[in-house]
C-alpha cells in the first residue's frame, strides 16, 4: 500500500465528503483526488520521476496536502520547509536535498528565492496561487488545474521514499530523516486501529506540516475518512481562543505536543465537562507535566487521554500509553507504554544487553517504522542505526533517551541522555527539578539547563522561568517553594525570567536556547 492510496480510497468512496477545514475553507475527498492527480500529471509531465525531491514552500492549508499527494502520486519525497525559518537555514537545506522541483505560495515566494539564491540552485517553481508570484518561470495553479486527470505511473513500491523530514541536529546542521511509504502506511494502520477512527470523524490538526506529527494528522484521518481540521499557528497564541476553536468546531480528536496542553491549563481556559464532543486526547514529542495531565482528566471525564512516544527517525510514533484513571500524585511518571504493532522498545546496557527490569538503560527501537537512515550522511546513520547484536540482518535505532522497563512491560521515560548533570559531585537529572517547577502555579512555564562552569560547582544549574498572567515572582521566592521538594544541591543557582520560553520550531521549550543564554551571561 502506498501513501497516497490511502487517501484515493476514500476519495472513491465519498467524493463529495469534507476531507479539509481551515479557517473556514473546506476541501472534499473529490477535489483533493482530482487536484493532486492534475498535479501529479503536470510534474511528471515537467520531468519529475521517482526520488525526486520536492520542496514544500508551503503554509497550513488545504492546498498543501493537494502539494503532498500530487508530489507522492508523480513518484517524488516532498521535503515540507519550516516558513519561519530563517533563509541561511533554509539555504543548509537545499543544499543536501537538491530538489528539482518547489511548489510555492504567496507566504512562501520571497523565503524560497531567497534561499534558492544563496544555495546556488533552480528547481523549477509551481506557484498554487493564480499567478506566478513574480517567479520567473513557474508554473501556475491555473496550470495545474489545466492538466489532465490522469495519473502518472512512477513504478514506485512500498519502500520508497515518500518524504524528508529535516530536524535539528545537535551540530547545528539539520539532518534529513528519509521516510519512505511504508514506514507510515504501518503506523497510520496502528493508530486508525487502536484509536477506532471512522469516517467523519472530527481531528485536529495542530502541529506544524514540517514536524512529523502532521503526517499523523493527515494521512492517519484522510486515509479512514476522517475530517482534519487545520489549525494555524495564529491560533494558538491565545489559550482561550484555541479552547473556543476545539468547542466550535466540536473536534472529536486532539493531538498536539505538550506545551500547547499545558499552555491552556496555566490559562484554566478549560471549563467542567468542557467540549463534549472530544472522544481522545493525545500528546507525543515530549513529557506531558502529570499536573497538566490531571487539569484535564479532572475536567473532560469522557475523554481518553494517549500518551504517544517516538522520534522523526522512527515515524511518528513508536509506543503508546492510555492513561487508565486520573492520577492522584502530581509526582507520578507516565509511562510511555508498550509498542506500537510491529515496533519494539529496547532497553539496553551499555553493552547493548537487555537491562533487567526496573534499572536505567539506553532505549532503542526497533521495526516497521525506523527510517533507512540520514539523507547523504552515511557516518551519521551509522552512528545512530545500528546492527541488532541480538538478531541478524536487523537494525536498532538509538533514540539518545534514557528509560526502564517496568514490571507490567510499560517502559518509562527517564530522560535525555543529555541531561543528567553532576554539580559540586552530585548526580542529577534536570526533569527532576523541572518537575517541581511545574506543580507551582504562579509559574506558566520553567525549564532547567545545566551550564558548565569549570569550576567547583562543575555545572551551574540554571532555571528559565515565566510567571503566569498578572503574577509577580521573585527568584527567591521560587527557591524557597522549592526547598521541601528538592535537596538543596538540586536548586538551580541562577535564574532568568522570560514573557515566554523560547520555543524551537516544532513548539518545544527551545533548551539549547536558554542554555545559550546563560552561558552568554558568564562568559
Ligand atoms: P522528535 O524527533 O522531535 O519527535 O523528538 C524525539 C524525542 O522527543 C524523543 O527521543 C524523546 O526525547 C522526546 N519525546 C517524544 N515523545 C515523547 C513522550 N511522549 N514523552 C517524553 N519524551 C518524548
Amino acid at each position: 500500500m502506498l501513501l497516497h492510496d490511502l487517501v484515493t480510497r476514500q476519495a472513491e468512496q465519498r467524493a463529495a465528503r469534507t476531507a479539509i477545514v481551515h479557517a473556514g475553507n473546506t476541501l472534499t475527498f473529490g477535489d483533493l483526488e482530482t487536484q493532486s492527480d492534475r498535479l501529479a500529471h503536470l510534474l511528471a509531465e515537467q520531468g519529475c520521476v521517482k526520488g525526486d525531491r520536492v520542496c514544500l514552500f508551503l503554509p497550513k492549508r488545504p492546498r498543501a496536502v493537494v502539494g503532498m499527494l500530487g508530489t507522492l502520486k508523480a513518484g517524488g519525497a516532498y521535503v515540507p520547509i519550516d516558513l519561519a525559518s530563517p533563509a541561511q537555514r533554509v539555504e543548509r537545506i537545499l543544499r543536501v536535498c537538491e530538489p528539482k522541483f518547489a511548489l510555492v505560495t504567496k507566504e512562501g515566494a520571497k523565503l524560497f528565492q531567497d534561499s534558492c539564491a544563496a544555495a546556488g540552485i533552480t528547481p523549477r517553481a509551481i506557484v498554487l496561487e493564480d499567478d506566478d508570484q513574480g517567479l520567473d518561470g513557474a508554473l501556475t495553479f491555473a496550470d495545474v488545474l489545466a492538466a489532465p486527470t490522469t495519473r502518472p505511473d512512477p513504478g514506485l513500491s512500498d519502500g520508497d521514499l515518500a518524504h524528508v523530514l529535516f530536524t535539528s541536529g545537535s551540530t547545528g546542521v539539520p539532518k534529513g530523516v528519509m521516510i519512505t511509504h511504508k514506514n507510515v502506511v504501518s503506523y497510520v494502520e496502528w493508530a486508525a486501529d487502536y484509536l477506532g477512527t471512522q469516517p467523519g470523524d472530527r481531528a485536529s490538526g495542530h502541529p506544524p506540516l514540517h514536524f512529523d506529527l502532521s503526517t499523523y494528522d493527515i494521512y492517519g484521518n484522510l486515509g479512514w475518512g476522517a475530517e482534519l481540521h487545520m489549525i494555524g499557528p495564529e491560533l494558538s497564541l491565545i489559550a482561550a481562543k484555541l479552547a473556543k476553536y476545539i468547542r466550535e468546531q466540536e473536534l472529536d480528536q486532539w493531538f498536539s505536543v505538550p506545551s500547547i496542553l499545558t499552555y491552556m491549563a496555566k490559562f484554566d481556559v478549560v471549563k467542567s465537562n468542557d467540549f463534549p464532543a472530544m472522544k481522545r486526547l493525545m500528546w507525543c514529542g515530549e513529557v506531558l507535566p502529570t499536573p497538566t495531565l490531571i487539569y484535564f482528566m479532572k475536567r473532560l471525564p469522557h475523554v481518553t487521554f494517549t500518551n504517544l512516544y517516538g522520534p522523526t527517525e522512527a515515524t511518528i510514533a513508536s509506543s503508546y500509553y492510555t492513561v487508565p484513571s486520573c492520577p492522584e500524585d502530581e509526582r507520578s511518571d507516565i509511562p510511555i507504554g508498550k509498542a506500537c504493532a510491529g515496533e519494539e522498545l529496547l532497553v539496553l546496557d551499555e553493552s547493548q544487553k537487555p537491562t533487567p527490569v526496573g534499572e536505567i538503560g539506553h532505549l532503542y527501537i526497533r521495526g516497521v517504522g525506523l527510517s533507512p537512515g540520514y539523507w547523504q550522511d552515511e557516518e551519521k546513520t551509522a552512528a545512530a542505526f545500528q546492527p541488532n547484536p541480538n538478531l541478524e540482518g536487523d537494525r536498532i535505532y538509538r533514540t539518545g533517551d534514557l528509560a526502564r522497563m517496568g514490571e507490567d512491560g510499560n517502559v518509562i521515560f527517564l530522560g535525555r541522555e543529555d541531561s543528567q548533570i553532576k554539580s559540586r559531585g552530585y548526580r542529577i537529572e534536570l526533569g527532576e527539578i523541572e518537575t517541581a517547577l511545574s506543580a507551582l502555579d504562579y509559574l506558566k512555564e520553567s525549564a532547567v539547563v545545566g551550564v558548565p562552569t569549570g569550576g567547583f560547582e562543575g555545572t551551574a544549574i540554571c532555571c528559565g522561568y515565566a510567571p503566569a498572567e498578572g503574577r509577580e515572582i521573585t527568584p527567591p521566592e521560587i527557591r524557597e517553594a522549592l526547598v521541601g521538594a528538592l535537596p538543596k544541591y538540586m536548586l538551580p543557582a541562577r535564574w532568568k525570567e522570560f514573557d515566554a520560553l523560547p520555543k524551537n520550531a516544532n513548539g518545544k521549550i527551545d533548551r539549547r536556547k536558554i542554555r545559550e543564554l546563560f552561558a552568554g551571561e558568564s562568559s
